[in-house]
């Protein structure tokens, strides 16, 4: 068979866009389907030019073209129901925003007053948004924030050490999630990486002997997603902080998590309170906005005036800053810190510390609706464990309550993937080959939606 006839047997643009699959998708403008046509067709000559074939009915061609124009439609990110009990997923957006954090959101998106005083009409740093509830919820001294914790440290770094030396732990030269790694992040600064001590054990005299004029600061970082245990040993930032000030440079401590304040009824294991190592006198202590802050994106840096004066002046605070909505949520969740309530508006610290009763009584809920939904399917309520995760707490697991699900006929991967195509989808998690629910990280009026996502399942009876 020549090309020409493999050609020959791929339908038009027109013929594909009349098949009645495609005359018309509720809520898919005509431009997606005509783009998702196009690019079904091209995909399809790649194909038979490859020596696929032969080309499929038309009939099916239409059915991908339907499906690919429903999703190009589909605005992204969309929301899903977090069954999974890790309360800070990174893969689903890490911290879900208190209340105050989305209306503060849309209020800032369209004109707002973001670098205009509005008394002195004169133009002013969008940083005054957060400046001082930053200070006022960590007791720092002054504060900058930028758009993750990953460039918070990289231009702490780049501000107070570029050409000179930093002394690190050889057991905190950390890599986190997506590819965050100290060396790599020193390297970037212009710092030169000086290692002391053992993977296990550093002391403070490891960094005392390190320390030469030219040692521009010493960086302790928080080891967030692992645990070193056994024999260990190591500085502790109030030892490090002495040091370093008896040596006249500063003590970077990235802390990671931010977590801000303690959690009734939870062992904080090694996570430290971002107002405790500022009270100890740390200088530069940097953390994120979207982990156990449980706020937006973002990275703040809480120090000493003297230092945060050289960060802010540097080019990275420009190339690094947040944008405007970011900076509303930011300051709507230290609002919560600073006026409210933050174990009952911040959603990460209400799902941390939701009561064992209350989780019992939700899954069991759940459960029963769940049958009602599903009369088929077997549930059954258990007690398991959820994860705080976004490299927090290493090592420390949440007593919850789940619901396992057993339907004839459908093995639990083929469950998990007909629910993550759900609408809205709901991600569940697989336990000893069951598939399992956590309703740790399920807001409770979600209950029900968890229970009609079941319901619209396309199962075998
Ligand atoms: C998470 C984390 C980072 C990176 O923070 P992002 O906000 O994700 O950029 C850096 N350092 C530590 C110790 C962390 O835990």
């Amino acid at each position: 068979m020549g090309l020409g006839t493999t050609m020959r047997e791929i339908p038009s643009v027109n013929s594909i866009l009349s098949q009645p699959a495609l005359r018309e998708i509720p809520g898919v403008p005509r431009e997606a389907i005509i783009a998702a046509c196009r690019q079904v067709l091209q995909d399809l000559r790649r194909q038979l030019e490859e020596g696929e074939g032969p080309a499929p009915a038309v009939e099916t061609i239409a059915k991908e073209c339907a499906l690919l124009a429903q999703r190009m439609a589909r605005a992204t990110p969309s929301p899903v129901i977090n069954a999974t009990g890790v309360v800070i997923h990174t893969n689903l957006g890490r911290a879900p925003l208190p209340r105050q954090a989305i209306e503060a959101m849309e209020r800032a998106s369209l004109y707002c007053d973001l670098e205009t005083d509005l008394v002195t009409g004169q133009r002013g740093s969008r940083q005054v948004h957060v400046e001082e509830l930053v200070t006022r919820v960590t007791g720092a001294a002054s504060a900058i924030v930028c758009n993750n914790n990953a460039g918070a440290v990289l231009l702490s770094l780049s501000a107070l050490a570029r050409g000179r030396e930093v002394i690190v732990a050889r057991g905190e030269l950390v890599e986190i999630g997506g590819s965050f790694r100290i060396p790599e992040i020193m390297e970037q600064s212009g710092a030169k990486l000086i290692e002391v001590g053992t993977t296990n054990r550093t002391r403070l005299a490891d960094y005392e002997k390190a320390i030469t004029p030219d040692t521009a600061a010493i960086l302790k970082v928080h080891p967030s997603n692992y645990r070193i245990i056994g024999f260990v040993e190591s500085a502790a930032a109030g030892e490090l902080q002495a040091l370093a000030q008896s040596k006249g440079i500063p003590l970077l401590y990235d802390c990671g998590s931010g977590l801000m304040t303690g959690l009734p009824g939870m062992d904080l294991g090694d996570e430290p309170l971002v107002p405790e190592i500022i009270a100890l006198g740390c200088d530069i202590v940097t953390f994120s906005g979207d982990k156990l802050l449980g706020g937006p994106q973002a990275g703040i840096i809480a120090g000493k005036a003297q230092y945060l004066a050289r960060v802010k002046r540097h080019p990275l605070a420009r190339a690094l800053r947040p944008d405007k909505t970011t900076l509303a949520a930011l300051s709507a969740t230290l609002r919560i810190y600073a006026f409210g309530r933050p174990l009952e508006d911040i959603p990460v610290l209400e799902m941390l510390t939701r009561p064992g009763e209350k989780l019992e009584d939700m899954a069991g809920s759940l459960a029963s609706m769940l049958k009602e939904a599903v009369p088929q399917g077997r549930f059954c309520v258990l007690r398991g464990q959820s994860c705080p995760g976004g490299g927090s707490f290493p090592g420390v697991w949440l007593e919850s309550w789940l619901v396992s699900v057993e339907v004839p006929g459908e093995s639990a991967a083929s469950l998990a993937k007909k629910l993550r195509q759900a609408s809205p989808p709901v991600i569940a998690r697989l336990h000893e080959g069951r598939l399992v629910m956590d309703v740790r990280t399920v807001p409770q009026d979600q209950l029900s939606t968890v229970a009609a996502c079941f319901a619209g399942l396309k199962i075998p009876c």
